[in-house]
């Protein structure tokens, strides 16, 4: 007996190879996983036992509940300057990952290829397989801040291709598109009838004043993009796997059927909070980011001060993806090592793709004096290496 071929295609992540190795040691910093550190907001916490003190612990519509898609459209309304139909473009999904792989067995036929930037996210890879589909790297680079040109896009399309994922800011990365970035993906998506599925999870940690812009604003997108947003980062509520998917009619009527065979619903109090949250907890989500942004401050300047180590400085998200190639060791040498000589656990880059070689990615959703701690064990640590 064996299993699949399918099972056998899905790799661990090496986020959860350092993760449950980290777990192992004694006195260790985890900066593996990228979850916020702060606990949900108490008044949402609130809400979903309210709901469940009620008693709504049955099954809800496979789309989910009214009053949280409603909620949903009246934010991304305001993000895609147009109406979102909460009754026909709207459904909630258990988390962005429950979305991101309902949309591509949805969108995808087995055989077809998903433009992919490489260095990625690495769920992505394993959602593509679970289709039956191959993935097409596109190059991104750091000298060009990790955004894909047209020549890396266009390189990466063939007869296959049927749809491309973006995920702006990004995460390993931190890079953010600016709107000739996305125009680029629009261009190239039109023109070969791509549909695209843009993963907006950290679209509230962002570090410039400049209004986030998602692609499925821009002329000619609309029919053709899925946007995929989530809870767990914006409103510090990962374990409450909480996520929704905002698109064209043609693909989000069609959703609630795979949804149904394999979840069915997320449960009833959770998407209460959620709407409330929406709807109520701007204020957390704003103090939430001024934080991050100092700690992101932090991990820049103590990285870049350290001689063989330096970094482009994130736009979003809480990743920081530092360049250690003068080190002249791979990226999984220099974690694995770190960790055992330093009791520091970080996320090789080649975790992310062949091209995150020579990066190594460290979390920032943590408190300041740990990530000061954790700077003073990669400073020590790489000199210890020089020496
Ligand atoms: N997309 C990206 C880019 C992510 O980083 C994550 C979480 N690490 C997800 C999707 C999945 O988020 P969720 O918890 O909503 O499933």
């Amino acid at each position: 007996m064996k299993i699949s071929k399918l099972a056998q295609k899905i790799q661990k992540a090496k986020i959860r190879v350092m993760y449950d190795m980290a777990r192992e040691m004694d006195d260790v910093i985890n900066l593996t996983v990228g979850e916020p550190d702060f606990r949900t907001p108490k008044e949402i916490i609130e809400v979903a036992n309210q709901h469940f003190t009620a008693g709504e612990t049955a099954y809800t519509p496979n789309m989910g509940i009214m009053e949280l898609r409603e909620a949903i459209a009246d934010y991304y309304s305001d993000i895609l300057g147009r109406q979102v139909d909460a009754g026909s473009q709207v459904m909630i999904t258990v988390g962005a990952q429950e979305a991101l792989a309902v949309a591509m067995q949805v969108i995808l036929d087995p055989g077809e290829e998903v433009l992919l930037c490489e260095p990625y996210y690495v769920s992505y890879l394993g959602q593509i397989y679970l289709s039956g589909c191959e993935p097409a790297f596109v190059e991104t680079t750091e000298e060009n801040q990790w955004i894909p040109t047209m020549e890396a896009l266009e390189n990466a399309v063939s007869e296959k291709t049927k749809l491309m994922i973006i995920n702006s800011p990004n995460n390993p990365t931190g890079a953010e598109s600016d709107r000739a970035g996305l125009e680029r993906i629009a261009e190239l998506a039109i023109k070969h009838d791509l549909v695209v599925i843009s993963d907006e999870p950290y679209n509230k940690i962002r570090y410039s004043e400049d209004p986030f812009i998602s692609i499925a604003s821009l002329p000619g997108m609309e029919e053709r993009t899925v946007v995929v947003n989530s809870f767990s980062k914006t409103y510090a509520m990962p374990g409450w796997r909480l996520g929704y998917a905002i698109g064209p009619e043609w693909i989000i009527s069609e959703m609630p059927k795979t949804h149904d065979v394999t979840v069915s619903c997320v449960p009833e109090p959770f998407q209460y909070a959620g709407a409330y949250a929406l709807r109520n907890c701007d204020g957390a989500v704003r103090e939430m980011a001024a934080k991050y942004r100092r700690r992101r401050d932090l991990v820049v300047e103590g990285i870049n001060s350290i001689e063989g180590l330096s970094c482009i400085p994130p736009k979003g998200t809480f990743y920081l993806f530092f360049n250690t190639k003068a080190l002249g060791m791979s990226s999984e040498e220099f974690a694995f090592d770190l960790l055992k000589k330093e009791h520091l656990a970080l996320v090789p880059g080649s975790g992310f793709g062949d091209l995150g070689e020579g990066y190594v990615r460290l979390t920032f959703a943590k408190d300041e004096e740990t990530l000061s701690e954790a700077i003073t064990r990669i400073r020590r640590y790489v000199e210890s290496m020089r020496n």
